[in-house]
């Protein structure tokens, strides 16, 4: 039986991939940090499985993972923790980068010491398309310029490079998931598309009066968590490792999104959304358009589930979600 440890376990690609793994008879151990409230809604379906276990952790503290790389000797790492937000990462870009960055490399170090001939461990980094901020040149691959314009962007960039370098160095298999926006029922509420679909149902039921947002122009390749998290899998099966840009080839707006959601509600647009100058960026990617023809080469890998089926999927589920909690 193989052994995973995956760190951001209580996040959205955190929990897919432990159900992903689970399933194919893998013994999941999932690293979480200490937090004041309980936030393991998207795991508590899993927590009683044998083959999955929780252990205390924190990216900041380099001696908690060195310890439980040792107590478990995993054949893969999945290293998914971060501060995911990138508007977060202008207010908190020292966390961000702490976090993001450093994380990454005590990682990466403490991996080539405890298997120094790279044969035992494979590591996968969540890379990001943030990482290519302003570049114009879209659609991005694997070789298109990184222009990062976030705290959190810059510091993806650096772990990014952080993962070829220990590869190319010390031989280990480290690669990287240059994944594009991925959204799901079990996104964080504060990213768009989730804040979108929650607002909608919430109007819809009477809860909520308005829904304010910022950019609606900015463009985004949005695919489902479900189908991402299996490409981050496929990279850790390959004889080499290597970095892949995960995508689904098809860029919308905010507003198109917006309109989707809205028109699936019955709602009207003008009279329930409003823009909120505090909710744009210091600095904005206008367009995030991915090209993942190596993936689907080399990996086989293909999304499955389209844009407007995402749409209806999460405000499905956050209708139902708040059916629950109102009853
Ligand atoms: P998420 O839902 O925000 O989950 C982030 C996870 O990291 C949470 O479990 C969080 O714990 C944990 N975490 C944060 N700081 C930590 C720390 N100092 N020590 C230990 N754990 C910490 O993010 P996601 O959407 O699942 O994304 C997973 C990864 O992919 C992230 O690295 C993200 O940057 C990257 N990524 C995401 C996307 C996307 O569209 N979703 C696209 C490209 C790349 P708490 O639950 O305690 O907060
Ligand atoms: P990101 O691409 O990782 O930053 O994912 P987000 O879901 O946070 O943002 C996607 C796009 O939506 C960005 O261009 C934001 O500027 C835009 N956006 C517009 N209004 C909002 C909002 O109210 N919240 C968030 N999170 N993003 C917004």
């Amino acid at each position: 039986m193989k052994t995973a440890l995956i760190t951001g376990i209580t996040g959205q690609d955190g929990s897919y991939l432990a159900d992903f793994l689970l399933k194919r008879g893998y013994f999941v151990v999932g690293l979480k940090r200490r937090t004041s409230s309980i936030c393991t809604s998207r795991i508590d379906h899993i927590f009683n499985n044998i083959n999955f276990k929780i252990e205390y952790f924190n990216l900041n503290d380099p001696g908690s993972f060195w310890r439980l790389l040792l107590k478990y000797r995993p054949d893969e790492v999945y290293n998914l923790a971060a501060q995911s937000h990138v508007r977060v990462s202008f207010e908190t870009p020292e966390e961000t980068v702490q976090s993001v960055a450093l994380g990454t490399l005590r990682m990466l170090d403490a991996i080539r010491t405890v298997d120094p001939t790279g044969n035992q461990i494979r590591f996968y980094q969540a890379s990001s398309s943030e990482m290519f901020g302003d570049n114009p040149n879209y659609p991005f691959n694997e070789e298109s310029r990184l222009m990062p314009a976030s705290p959190y962007a810059c510091a993806k960039v650096f772990s990014h490079n952080l993962v070829r370098n220990y590869r190319e160095s010390y031989g280990i298999h480290a690669s990287s998931g240059i994944l594009f926006n991925h959204e799901s029922p079990r996104r964080g509420e504060t990213f768009v598309t989730r804040k979108i679909t929650m607002a909608a149902v919430k109007i819809k039921m009477g809860l909520q009066d308005k829904l304010y947002l910022g950019n609606l122009e900015a463009k985004r390749d949005w695919g489902f968590a479900g189908d991402y998290v299996k490409a981050m899998w496929l990279m850790l099966q390959q004889d080499t490792p290597d970095d892949y840009v995960i995508s689904t080839g098809k860029a919308y707006s905010v507003q198109e999104f917006l309109e989707c959601v809205f028109k699936y509600a019955g709602l009207d647009i003008e009279k329930y959304v409003d823009t909120d100058s505090r909710l744009f960026r210091p600095q904005e990617v206008p367009y995030l358009l991915g090209d993942s023809s190596k993936a689907k080469k080399q990996l086989g890998w293909e999304p499955k589930v389209g844009f407007e089926e995402l749409a209806k999927m999460m405000y499905d589920s956050d209708w139902n979600l708040m059916c629950k909690q109102v009853n």
